[in-house]
């Protein structure tokens, strides 16, 4: 299927200033070919984490597409305003406390209860001290 599925039209765009140049609306959204959106402005998703960036709750202001060189399929990706995006957001005191805990209960000993200052491994849910004498009994038995 060759020719113009997509013409370029002019129209007024959240990024810049006057009529820029896209090739139409895709979605109610103005749709931009590879290449021709500003990447200082206009940033994918996975562009924006890259950056640690977050959309902000702010819904896509354009459609980039290209066209897959091997397959032939034309792809289609949301691109948000760099400039309303926002820090990822960074961790609460809330969020480290219940990391803290949950990190203590890993490393409390169900045998002895006490904390051996490391995680101790979920298959026992003990120290080595206690799996020691564990196994240790254990073999003491079958001896
Ligand atoms: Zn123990």
């Amino acid at each position: 299927m060759a020719g113009k599925t997509f013409p370029w039209t002019t129209a007024l765009v959240p990024w810049a200033d006057g009529p820029q140049y896209t090739r139409g609306v895709h979605d109610g959204l103005p749709l931009l070919s590879f290449g021709c959106a500003p990447r200082d402005k206009l940033a994918t998703y996975r562009q924006l984490r890259a950056m640690g960036l977050r959309p902000n709750g702010c819904d896509p202001v354009a459609v980039l597409y290209g066209r897959h060189n091997r397959s032939g399929k034309t792809w289609f990706a949301s691109l948000y305003l760099i400039a309303n995006a926002a820090p990822v957001r960074p961790m609460t005191p809330a969020k480290w406390t219940a990391l803290a805990k949950a990190n203590l209960a890993r490393r409390i000993c169900c045998t002895c209860g006490k904390d051996p200052l490391y995680v101790v491994p979920t298959s026992t849910h003990q120290c080595w001290k206690c799996f020691e004498a564990n196994e240790n009994e254990q073999n003491g038995q079958a001896a």
